[in-house]
């Protein structure tokens, strides 16, 4: 068929627009967004046959062209569009902190409480009791303090957000000395380094990548210019072999003797004690413990709450946070405090927080419990489709979000493999599964860990075997 001929074919909006199947589209969406839809289809429409190759017009068929038709891509491109770019997806990879899933999920009650207090007006910044304006600093504040034994708490944006207030609010205009073996880069644009520029202060590097002592950061404290002392913990990376570094009570004595504050990124925001588990991580009661005056970490990594960053310390030095003009900046939203508030609330009581913190409740899951799931998984699978192959093997997982770096998780998955279908095809296939899997290729079979996936999504991962050719 020529091509003229087909354009000519091309239904005209109008006759679209009164195919039968759009009236409900009209009662949901509205009569324009509706005419716009059928305008975008049939523009690509006409691109799409302008571009043909003789032999693609030869074979076209004409009955795309039917009014029917073209209302059926209407309605097909509206649910399209009607689709979120942000949704919910199973992770497989037994990384527990995936960054590009997430970090953290929220426990429960978190969840629940983001939507009882999103879905109509809150108190964020109203004093029910005395009637009158209140601060949404207060809302997680005292909890923060009474977990962590500070003087005072701030909750900011994240922990990039809270580096740059502390450095900004506490030594701006004066030199911060670091390190050289802490000069992180987590990743992103967040080099402390690049923040401490932007935060106004000027940065002091002391010691060698491999060795800082104590008396580094003595030598280098100019009472003119030095504006604080600080830590930063080495979160996604170690330095092994010949090499030390002064502690946190090192800090602490050396800023006492020099009156100078001493600050602390320690990023992860562990609250619990997690040796046993072959965690060597500072915790954030302990690391406070020594006496420093301002401490930050993100809401996000391991203490298994809301995007956020934390700030505690001494009050004289938060209260100068809270009025800096930076704080409107990066203040957090009411989800991020329904969120954050009820995360927090489970460490009253460790047993509670360990059971229902999701990232805490996988990192310290009892092997047998995950082999008892990876068998169920496999079992599934296998029901589900008989050209696949599933088997349970050991795995390495990891805590990921840049934390614990040298730490690997004695796992379970279940590691599927196919004669007729290829590894990288079935990876592809779990991605386009109506509830996206993110798994991994490992030795040439696809893995699942699942020490990520929750008992609830068992069922779901294996169905997304069904039929898979
Ligand atoms: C993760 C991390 C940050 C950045 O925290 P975000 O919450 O991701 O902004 C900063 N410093 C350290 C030491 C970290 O580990």
């Amino acid at each position: 068929m020529k091509k003229n001929e087909i354009l000519r074919r091309i239904p005209k909006i109008d006759e679209v627009l009164k195919a039968g199947g759009l009236e409900l589209l009209f009662a949901g969406a509205g009569r324009t967004v509706v005419t716009e839809a059928a305008r975008s289809v049939i523009q690509d429409l006409r691109n799409e046959i302008l571009k043909m190759s003789p032999e693609e017009l030869e074979e076209f068929d004409i009955q795309r062209m039917d009014i029917e038709a073209v209302a059926n891509r209407v309605i097909a491109y509206m649910e399209q569009e009607d689709c979120n770019n942000l949704y919910p997806v199973i992770n497989a990879t037994g990384t527990i902190l995936h960054t590009n899933l997430g970090r953290a999920p929220l426990c429960k009650e978190a969840v629940e409480n983001v939507a009882a207090v999103s879905k109509g007006y809150s108190n964020l910044e109203y004093d029910v009791e005395a009637g009158k304006r209140g601060s949404r600093h207060n809302i997680v504040s005292k909890l923060i303090c009474e977990l962590t034994g500070a003087e005072d708490a701030m909750l900011v944006n994240n922990n990039a957000s809270a580096t740059m207030i502390v450095l900004s609010a506490m030594a701006e205009g004066k030199e911060v000395i670091v390190s050289r073996g802490e000069l992180v880069e987590i990743g992103g644009a967040f080099r402390i380094p690049d923040i401490m520029e932007q935060s106004g202060a000027t940065l002091r590097d002391i010691g060698t990548t491999n060795k800082t002592k104590p008396s580094d950061y003595v030598n280098a404290i100019d009472p003119e210019k030095t504006g604080a002392l600080m830590k930063v913990h080495t979160s996604n990376y170690r330095i092994m072999g010949f090499t030390e570094e002064a502690s946190l009570e090192d800090l602490v004595a050396i800023g006492k003797e020099h009156d100078l504050p001493v600050i602390f990124d320690m990023g992860n925001g562990l609250m619990v004690d997690l040796q046993k588990y072959g965690l060597d991580e500072p915790n954030v009661p302990a690391s406070l413990n020594t006496g420093i005056d301002v401490m930050l970490f993100s809401g996000d990594k391991l203490l298994g709450g809301p995007q956020g960053g934390i700030i505690v310390g001494k009050k004289k030095y938060i209260e100068k946070m809270k009025k800096h003009p930076l704080a409107r900046a990066l203040r957090v939203d009411k989800m991020t405090f329904a969120a954050m508030e009820e995360t927090l609330k489970k460490y009253r009581d460790t047993e509670k927080a360990m059971r229902d913190i999701p990232i805490l409740h996988m990192i310290t899951e009892p092997a047998d419990s995950m082999e008892r799931r990876a068998n169920k998984l496999a079992e599934a699978i296998a029901a589900k489709n008989n050209r696949v192959h599933a088997e349970v093997i050991p795995v390495q997982d990891q805590i990921g979000g840049g934390s614990a770096p040298m730490v690997y998780l004695p796992g379970f998955g279940v590691a599927v493999s196919s004669d007729d279908i290829s590894t990288p095809s079935m990876e592809k296939q779990l991605r386009e599964n109506d509830m996206p899997i993110v798994a991994r290729i490992h030795d040439d079979r696809l893995l699942l860990c699942v020490r990520t996936i929750g008992e609830e999504e068992v069922q779901t991962v294996a169905d997304a075997f069904e039929g898979m050719e």
